[in-house]
């Protein structure tokens, strides 16, 4: 049983974090963090953070790292990530993975693993046009490679999918510029403290989710 780790799931936008982090927490009673889901909560819900990540979210850029880290750092307070956490989505860049080890300090935890999602852009292109998402569960499906059982209606709660705005063909590039620029610089940053552990996150879930949990043993 994998319990009490603390991870971070790192890859680009299509990789598969999600929809792994789902099935890992899942069946092994972490806390999963999504900083993604929380924002667009926040956004749906109209709050002042939600106000302030609108512009960012929408147009495939980076919210600013202090509203984020800040937002992370209260979430890793709360009881649920007592037993372990996965970070998913979070850090994204190198000043966000500093503020995390420092908030992590503070309450006396320590990142265990940092599974990088390896995949080929023409692939996460792919992936990311035909995403579908349950706006209640949050679940992850997938036009092309995963489909829903009954049209556009989530397997879990009944209610019609969505595509997000933010995954249409010009908005998919952009965030996967902005994952090159900004995010890729945390492979060598965690490979140097030998935190970093790679999965091939061109397989299916099926394939690639008894891959996760061997690097995981
Ligand atoms: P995701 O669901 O992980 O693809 O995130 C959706 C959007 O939320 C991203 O394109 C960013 O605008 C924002 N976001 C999520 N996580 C972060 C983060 N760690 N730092 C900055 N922005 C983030």
């Amino acid at each position: 049983m994998i319990k009490n780790r603390n991870l971070v799931f790192l890859g680009a936008p299509g990789a598969g974090k999600g929809t792994l982090a789902q099935m890992l927490c899942q069946e092994m009673k972490l806390a999963h963090i999504s900083t993604g889901d929380i924002l667009r909560n926040e956004m749906k819900n109209g709050t002042e953070l939600g106000k302030k990540a609108q512009s960012y979210v929408t147009s495939g850029g980076l919210v600013p790292d202090d509203l984020v880290a800040d937002m992370v750092a209260k979430r890793l307070q709360e009881n649920d990530c007592q037993n372990g956490f996965v970070l998913d989505g979070f850090p994204r860049t190198i000043p966000q993975a500093d503020l995390l080890e420092k908030s992590l300090s503070k309450i006396g935890k320590k990142l265990d693993m940092v599974v990088y999602f390896e995949a080929a852009e023409d692939l996460l292109i792919k992936r990311l046009t035909a995403r579908l998402m349950c706006k209640k569960c949050n679940s992850i499906y997938n036009k092309l490679f995963t489909p829903p059982k009954n049209g556009n209606i989530c397997d879990k709660c009944g209610i019609e999918l969505y595509q997000r705005p933010d995954d249409s063909l010009e908005t998919a590039k952009d965030r996967l510029r902005v994952y090159n620029e900004q995010t890729a610089p945390l492979v060598p940053y965690y490979e140097k403290k030998k935190l970093l552990k790679v999965i091939n996150a061109e397989l299916s879930k099926d394939k690639s989710y008894p891959e996760l949990i061997k690097v995981l043993s």
